[in-house]
């Protein structure tokens, strides 16, 4: 359903004649095409503001003026043939159809060239041609045009394209020396074999990528150093850009590196600035595919709540699926998990493991949070009703205490802090110590049935403690469930033997050390600090963070899930630090303290944290803390500019999350 916003269309054309766009025929074609077309539907309200803003595939559409600047610059006539490259959302291709005969589109992203092309249909721009493939080499069967515009900075002019154009014909293409920064150039073909260059302006676009444009892995996408004056010290933004290792995208960058360093590390934790970002999901997913694939990690073990993951664990590793009364990732926040990312990296995983000869040799998924109090009740209760029908009848007699709050956990805490009511809390220690005692037996008929159960036991004795002390204070409930988040990562690794290692999946507040940020002031703990402490430097600990774009996330607990726009980050942000390198995306080093840029951002500063609720309204109050960025991570990711997770759950209206993951 679309949504209702009201456009000043006016207000926009003023806007681009404040600007200086003064060609006519432009500001008609500007005031013609309708933006909001062209933009993802939660972004509706900004289709006309002065913006960039993100498409698919973590691409841009342009912004206005930028278009209409290079559409005047290209001086076109009716009748006249043109040239696009970069055809992104489609917006400039119909705003230069407005003007031009016919329009000749490249995208090299299949996804955008294929839905561009049917946008345009549906909007009756029959003179727009798309086609997907590499446009530095042009569309040689077409040409020659008489204006080609390139849509993405690239290092230089490429030959094919001033090939294509006719004599009198103008190419208008943003030229750098790095992919951070252009000028934008009008060259204009005097006859067969002159050119003559125009500077219009410094711009900023995505990288240009293609035979005669950027290598995506090659080193010179890094941009080149700059040099730097003794007598003033660098800024720190540079020389983050200096020592950062570029990523050209999540799916080529080499991470030979990275995994030199992770070295032997029994534990690699991968954080998230947000719960909603679709870039963080997707480099957790290549850099565990590395771990997986090259150094034998043996499970993935994320914020999740057991059972839930356990669906997840039976699927990848092809075994028995217990029947669960309830839907997986049923519970707010489903987007976390419930999302395409998640569910790309999950049917990799299931593919992965069919070389195995057997399920127990494949990797695992697990889930480490204690949310699910009354699904573990179940899954002991069905686990045992298997094998112990008696003892199931007891469990059930135990569990049955807790029933009451079945509806609203929390209000059991409340309710035995009053005294009126004993707690549960002796039924549920009894329980899995009988479950304890039984090891033996029932390991020996089905060890990972069982460690399914009792990892579900453990995890009701938690629940029902964390419930109650939920108010004694945030940091003590805080406390206790990153404790019981460690316990049962530790756990996990004795189960699957000595020498086993695991790829975590949490957010950057439960993967960094609490001990350099301002929880540790407050005396709280998280699984990093506890995995430093346990595992010393065998733990490698990488935090994740972005400047702006849009973001999964609630304005409440409990509430919608809604597309937010992330803001710009604040100016005394580590945040901001890495923004100001120009870099859209790296990786940083932050171990070796001797170095420069490591000594330097030593300094504590504000970083943002978004959980499953984002109030950009009150963002300093409500997402900042202080942190030591080197003290926390061993290394740190950044995507400048970030988009939402595409969520599968109830949000999508595609009947997820009932078929997750196995119904697709
Ligand atoms: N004109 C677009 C619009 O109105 O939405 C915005 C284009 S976006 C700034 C740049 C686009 O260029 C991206 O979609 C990117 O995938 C594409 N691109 C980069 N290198 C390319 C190449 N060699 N051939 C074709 N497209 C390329």
């Amino acid at each position: 359903m679309e949504k209702l916003v009201q456009y000043n269309k006016e207000a926009f054309i003023r806007m681009l004649r404040r600007q200086g766009i003064r060609d006519e025929s432009v500001l008609k074609a500007m005031a013609t095409v309708p933006r909001e077309k062209f933009v993802g539907i939660n972004l509706l309200e900004f289709a006309y503001d002065d913006s960039p803003l993100p498409i698919e595939e973590g691409q841009t559409i342009s912004q206005p003026y930028i278009v209409a600047l290079m559409t005047g610059a290209l001086m076109l006539k009716p009748g006249d043939r043109v040239l696009e490259v970069g055809t992104g959302s489609g917006y400039a291709a119909a705003v230069l159809a407005e003007i031009a005969a016919e329009v000749y589109t490249i995208e090299r992203h299949q996804s955008l060239a294929h839905q561009a092309s049917v946008r345009l249909k549906e909007l009756k721009y029959n003179n727009v041609h798309v086609l997907c493939g590499d446009g530095t080499l042009g569309w040689p069967e077409n040409a020659p045009y008489d204006g080609i515009v390139v849509a993405a900075g690239g290092p230089e002019a490429p030959r094919s394209l001033i090939e294509q154009l006719t004599v009198g014909g103008r190419l208008v293409i943003p030229i750098g020396p790095s992919t951070r920064e252009q000028t934008l150039l009008r060259i204009t073909r005097i006859n067969n074999n002159e050119v003559e260059f125009e500077e219009l302006g410094a711009v900023r676009f995505v990288p240009l990528i293609g035979e005669e444009g950027w290598r995506e892995i090659e080193e010179e996408i890094k941009p080149k150093l700059k040099t730097v004056s003794i007598a003033k010290p660098a800024p720190l933004s540079d020389l983050i850009e200096k020592s950062a290792i570029h990523i050209p995208s999540i799916d080529t960058v080499d991470l030979s590196g990275l995994m030199k360093r992770i070295g032997d590390a029994r534990v690699v934790l991968l954080g998230e600035a947000t719960h909603g970002t679709a870039e963080f999901y997707d480099m957790r997913a290549r850099i565990t595919k590395e771990l997986i694939q090259h150094k034998g990690f043996r499970f993935v073990a994320v914020e999740a709540d057991w059972p839930d993951a356990a669906q997840i664990d039976h699927f990848v590793r092809e075994t028995r699926m217990e029947p669960t009364e309830e839907p997986t990732f049923a519970r707010f926040p489903t987007w976390m998990w419930a999302n395409m990312q998640v569910l790309e990296f999950v049917k990799w995983l299931r593919n992965y493991n069919k070389q195995f000869s057997s399920p127990d040799k494949a990797v695992g998924f697990f889930g480490l949070d204690l949310y699910s109090l009354y699904s573990s009740i179940n899954s002991v209760i069905n686990y045992l009703e298997e094998v112990d029908p008696e003892l199931a009848a007891i469990a059930r007699k135990r569990y049955g205490c807790l029933t009451p709050w079945e509806a609203d956990p929390a209000t059991y805490g409340a309710v035995a802090l009053t005294g009126k009511h004993k707690g549960c809390e002796q039924e549920v220690v009894e329980m899995l110590n009988t479950l304890m005692r039984k090891r033996l037996d029932y390991a020996a008929q089905d060890g990972r049935r069982f460690l399914d159960a009792l990892s579900n036991a453990r995890l009701v004795k938690n629940a029902e403690q964390y419930y109650r002390i939920m108010y004694e204070g945030s940091s003590e409930s805080w406390n206790f469930r990153d404790q019981h988040m460690f316990d049962t990562l530790k756990n996990l690794l004795d189960f699957h033997g000595p020498g086993s290692r695991a790829v975590v999946w949490e957010h950057n507040s439960h993967i960094g050390d609490a001990a350099a940020t301002e929880m540790g002031a407050r005396g709280e703990i998280n699984v990093g600090n506890l995995c430093r402490k346990h595992f010393g430097d065998d733990a490698y600990l990488i935090g994740f963070g972005t400047h702006h774009g849009t973001v999964a996330a609630a304005s409440d607990w409990g509430a919608p899930m809604e597309i937010k726009i992330v803001r710009p980050s604040h100016p005394e942000s580590y945040e901001r630090l890495c923004h100001d390198s120009g870099l859209n995306a790296f990786m940083l080093p932050l171990v070796d303290q001797k170095q420069r840029v490591v000594k330097e951002l030593l300094r504590p500063r504000l970083e943002r944290a978004i959980g499953v609720i984002y109030r950009p309204e009150t963002e300093v109050a409500s997402h900042y803390f202080n942190a030591s960025l080197p003290l926390q991570f061993n290394e740190y990711i950044w995507f400048d500019e970030t988009r939402a997770v595409d969520a599968l759950g109830p949000e999508a209206g595609i009947g997820m999350p009932e078929t997750f993951p196995f119904g697709l």
